[in-house]
């Protein structure tokens, strides 16, 4: 499945491009002057406090939210708001919700072998072999024939975390994804990432689990009041923040 990934000499640039972005919700402005690239097989942490953006931004990039001003360029294209454009962008990008959003009336590998039927159209034993491939990786495949509401939550983000990859996105984002999570299954969906990342995924990853962006982040953006105001290394980040604001979020999580 890991296609472009061992290509990065072939494919320079960066894959996503987010140019003075401004994304406002009527009279609130949301995101101010957002700038943000993310290069081929780069693993990013989105990070700050409650309401400072971190959701609507990688919504922006995802087209699940229409900008008001700026540029967004993935892969090449430019999110106007042409369907076209919009429907070849949520195809390349792999979108994990805190709430894993799983269809409930699906089994597993049906919810997983949805989109790259209709989408790719790809045939129902191609996209069979792949779900069950994918589920695998994730270490879930005993469950296949079974519906949602029977898994564990740490089970069911796996799940979106295969059914994201069964379109082989060229990006993954993931939006706190453990945050919904009983403890004791947060290092399963956190082990998952790391594998993902290990395996050269690009992947924008909104988490305030500060382990996980010391051990994959090549940087951490750290956002406040729509804006970002901090960018590092994850060792620079945490060990000597610049800013009065990222000292005073790193004080409240650590
Ligand atoms: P974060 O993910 O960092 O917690 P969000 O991106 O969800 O923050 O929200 C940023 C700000 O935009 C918040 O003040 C939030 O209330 C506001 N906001 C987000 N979505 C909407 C919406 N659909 N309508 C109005 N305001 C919104
Ligand atoms: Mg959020």
């Amino acid at each position: 499945m890991h296609r472009e990934t061992s290509s990065n000499a072939a494919q320079p640039g960066p894959i996503v491009v987010v140019e003075s972005l401004v994304k406002r919700f009527g009279a609130f402005t949301a995101l101010n002057d957002v700038n943000l690239r993310v290069g081929i097989g780069e693993k990013i942490v989105l990070c700050g406090p409650s309401g400072s953006g971190k959701s609507t931004l990688i919504r922006c990039i995802n087209h699940i939210e229409k900008h008001d001003g700026g540029r967004i360029i993935v892969d090449g294209v430019e999110l106007s708001n042409r369907l076209a454009d919009i429907n070849s962008v949520r195809s390349e990008t792999g979108m994990v919700f805190q709430s894993f959003n799983l269809f409930p009336h699906l089994t597993v590998a049906e919810n997983c072998m949805l989109a790259p039927m209709k989408v790719r159209g790809i045939s129902q034993a191609e996209a069979r072999d792949r779900a069950l491939g994918l589920l695998r990786k994730v270490r879930i495949q005993d469950q296949a024939d079974k519906y949602p509401a029977q898994l564990s939550g740490g089970q069911q983000q796996r799940v979106a975390i295969a059914r994201a990859l069964c379109m082989q996105p060229k990006i993954m984002l993931f939006d706190e994804p453990t945050s919904a999570l009983d403890p004791e299954m947060v290092k399963e969906v956190l082990d998952t990432m790391v594998e993902l990342a290990r395996d050269g995924m690009t992947m924008v990853c909104v988490t305030h689990e500060m382990g996980f962006a010391r051990e994959v982040a090549d940087r951490v953006v750290f956002m406040d009041r729509g804006s970002i105001v901090e960018e590092a290394d994850p060792e620079t980040f945490f060990r000597a923040p610049r800013t009065e604001r990222a000292k005073g979020f790193l004080n409240q999580i650590i």
